[in-house]
């Protein structure tokens, strides 16, 4: 096992229109984050610790007992949207090598002042920052594409939603310009863009591969993939693979909870999504063929 997923909590201090978790869930407990590192780590090979929520930085203190728990071995990520992020906590994100992972989908005071901070720590390199295109995000989608490079973000992702939210005609216009703007102006080389995510072929490759990693609800119990996240909790028992507190290795999980998405999301909302996917598609075409010329030139240049 590669990766694992620790889901330190439902709480958050923001509302996201497209979320949809129940902000009101629980935490992670100590014992069930510490019992799963202690499984994982058990194992031989690359490690990851990937920490999400919620907002990860109001379960902090579980973040910083995990990490002195497993030590300087792992690599590790944290998902946050950094309205909480100080300087002792970068500090210590910092200290272990934390690549950050920071949801960016409004434009205010407060979200802006984390690149000073980013700058000052000298950790903007590392962040890559994710824009979710949502119906009800989609208006301001190249505003805040231009708000990021403009304080100089290196690595953006755009991810549209399109599992759990019906658009409307006019939202899906607005998501195909709006992409496919933000890929035309794109410079390579000058900012990297790391193109729109495709959900679906997220997915396919996936299933393509041996699994990698797993992810750890908040009460110890285990699933194949942290898309369960996109279901209710009360709907999420079928796909679950097993519980952190009674196995004594991860061998022991079900093979048979794999997340099967397609069957499940609303039938509704996936309506549009061909359309979606193309304007996707053509988004990314157009990245990757600058990003194939930048690479080209830079060849050209060395020899
Ligand atoms: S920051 Fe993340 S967890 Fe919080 S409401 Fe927004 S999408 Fe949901």
């Amino acid at each position: 096992m590669e990766e694992i997923i620790l889901m330190t909590g439902y709480r958050c201090n923001l509302r996201c229109p497209y979320c949809p978790l129940e902000k009101d869930g629980p935490t992670m407990a100590d014992a069930a984050a510490l019992r799963a590192l202690d499984l994982f780590l058990d194992d031989r090979g690359r490690k990851k610790v990937r920490f999400f929520g919620g907002e990860t930085l109001l379960n902090f203190e579980l973040v910083r007992r995990c990490v002195r728990h497993a030590g300087k071995g792992p690599r590790y990520e944290i998902n946050t949207n950094s309205y909480l992020l100080d300087r002792d906590k970068l500090g210590f994100l910092k200290k272990y090598d934390f690549e950050l992972i920071i949801s960016f989908d409004f434009l205010n005071k407060k979200n802006l002042a984390v690149f000073k901070l980013l700058k000052e720590e000298k950790v903007l390199d590392k962040a890559t920052f994710t824009l979710v295109a949502a119906p009800e995000t989609v208006d301001d989608l190249e505003k805040n594409f231009s708000a990021l490079i403009g304080r100089g973000a290196k690595k953006i992702h755009i991810l549209p939603v399109f599992y759990t939210k019906i658009w409307p005609a006019g939202k899906i216009k607005r998501l195909e310009e709006a992409v496919l703007k933000i890929a035309a102006g794109y410079r390579a080389g000058r900012y990297f863009l790391e193109g729109v995510v495709d959900l679906e072929d997220e997915l396919r490759k996936r299933r393509a591969s041996p699994r990698k990693n797993l992810f750890i609800d908040t009460d110890g119990s285990i699933f194949y993939d942290d898309l369960v996240l996109l279901l209710p909790r009360r709907e999420r028992g079928r796909f679950k693979a097993g519980d952190i507190g009674r196995i004594g290795n991860f061998s022991e999980i079900s093979g048979e909870k794999k997340l099967e998405l397609e069957g499940f999301f609303p039938t509704k909302a996936m309506l549009n999504k061909e359309r979606i996917k193309s304007a996707v598609r053509e988004a990314n075409q157009i990245i990757e063929k600058k990003n194939a010329g930048q690479n080209n030139q830079s060849g050209q240049k060395m020899q």
